[in-house]
């Protein structure tokens, strides 16, 4: 089976051998404050700064996953309701997580087939955080950095966004906002069970101004450990092993982001040849790395049935578009010759 499920998604063929060499250097039974681990952490660390250029003075904190990451930042950064700007489900929950944790999160929503604009800068003043989706996996559409560059020059706010489905895949205009944070089991190509959080200097001062440190994962705790190289808790050491190993391997970003966007370009072109409907018209909305394709309840399922049954597991549609869409990950690790095979089944369904 070859799979283009948008999370978890295709991992690497290499981790196969990582996940053995994991095993053998013994660091996967070595305790989390020894010194083979701090060394491991501060290197995968660096490797993914460097891999991914983000800035010197930004910092890195490996946690068990995005949505851990939405419950962090309610608890460590909220003290002032937050404004939350979606199109679709993933921004939807982040927004009611915060709501559950800090019962004053506000939501602006936008059409899919829209770019959000800025006339919420009225709601801006009463909100210190605001929280973005760069890219809403269920939907299939992405923020163009230039909307964030925007959204940071006409406001003083702290910025958050969830890059859950983007980061490791795209270039991420890092200075934009303050708070970034993915999950590995998406651009990363690699096995769920982690989650990866960037803070700027900005976000950092901001919670040591609200001091919280109520929670097993509140980002004060969080930090200082990581500051030594340590962790609050117990971590997925063979996660972050096997995350070290892939940002050694992969390209620098700049490189990797290239072959997103030209993949990307080809994917839209396909798909508007062989009359496939994309759920997102608007060119300027859709995402490089989550391709969503519509269709009628029956024309979907019997073209997910037709996959498997050529061995290619297509994304289920997600949210309120869960049986009327699927999703096609346009992911780092999936390989082109994966992609044609792809193609050419779409080629033989659209003729029927
Ligand atoms: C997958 C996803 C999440 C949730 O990730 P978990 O690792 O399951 O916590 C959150 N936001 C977006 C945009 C996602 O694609």
């Amino acid at each position: 089976m070859i799979t283009f499920y948008p999370g978890p998604s295709k991992v690497y063929p290499e981790v196969g051998q990582y996940l053995q060499e994991a095993f053998e250097s013994g660091v996967i039974s070595a305790n989390h404050r020894s010194a083979a681990f701090m060394e491991m952490l501060a290197e995968t660390i660096s490797n993914l700064k460097l891999k991914l250029d983000v800035p010197a003075d930004y910092e890195v904190y490996f946690v068990s996953s995005a949505t851990e990451c939405w419950e962090i930042i309610a608890q460590s950064l909220i003290s002032v309701p937050s404004l939350h700007i979606y199109n679709g489900a993933f921004g939807e929950k982040w927004m009611e997580y915060t709501q559950k944790i800090t019962s004053g999160a506000s939501s602006f929503y936008f059409d899919h087939n829209a770019l959000p604009e800025l006339p919420f800068a009225s709601k801006l003043s009463g909100s210190e955080l605001i929280c973005l989706t760069h890219n809403e996996t269920s939907n299939g559409t992405a923020l163009p950095a230039s909307f964030l560059e925007s959204l940071r020059s006409e406001s003083d706010n702290l910025i958050a966004v969830d890059a859950t489905s983007s980061m490791a895949g795209v270039e991420l205009p890092w200075e934009s906002a303050d708070i970034w944070y993915a999950s590995v089991q998406k651009c990363f190509g690699l096995p769920a069970g982690m989650g990866v959080l960037i803070l700027s200097p900005r976000a950092v001062e901001r919670a040591i101004e609200l001091g919280e440190r109520k929670h097993y994962n509140s980002l004060l705790f969080i930090r200082e450990n990581f500051l030594k190289n340590q962790t609050p808790f117990t971590p997925n050491i063979l996660g972050i092993y096997l995350l070290n190993r892939i940002m050694q391997q992969v390209k620098p970003i700049e490189e990797v982001a290239e072959q997103t966007a030209l993949r990307s370009r080809e994917w839209y072109q396909f798909l508007t040849k062989y009359r496939y409907p994309l759920v997102v018209t608007n060119e300027a909305a859709r995402s490089e790395t989550v391709i969503a394709v519509a269709g009628t309840r029956e024309k979907t399922a019997q073209i997910k049935e037709a996959a498997k049954k050529a061995g290619i597991v297509l994304g289920n549609g997600y949210g309120t578009q869960k049986d009327t869409s699927f999703r096609i990950a346009n992911f780092p690790a999936i390989s082109s010759q994966e992609i044609a095979m792809l193609q050419q089944f779409l080629v033989s369904f659209a003729g029927k």
